[in-house]
């Protein structure tokens, strides 16, 4: 059966898992305000979304209608 030639020693085994490390999923940054904010939802700092204001001082800003193309069926 192998077997390991060398312990591993206390040194090497905490620079192997200097590179273990959690990474925060799911977060971006605004890209109106620059505050952290979870990935397609509405900032909640300034109430931006895809570069237009969404909700200002807790008021929700009427939607504009969409503008849509639909082809009729043939
Ligand atoms: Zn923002």
């Amino acid at each position: 059966m192998a077997v390991p030639q060398r312990r591993t020693s206390k040194t090497r085994k905490r620079l192997r898992r200097t590179h273990f490390k959690l990474t925060v999923t799911g977060l971006v940054t605004c890209s109106h305000c620059g505050e952290m904010k979870k990935a397609h939802h509405v900032c909640p700092k300034c109430g931006y979304y895809g570069g237009k204001a969404v909700f200002l001082n807790g008021k929700v800003i009427k939607e504009q209608p969409k503008k849509t193309s639909k082809k009729k069926a043939r």
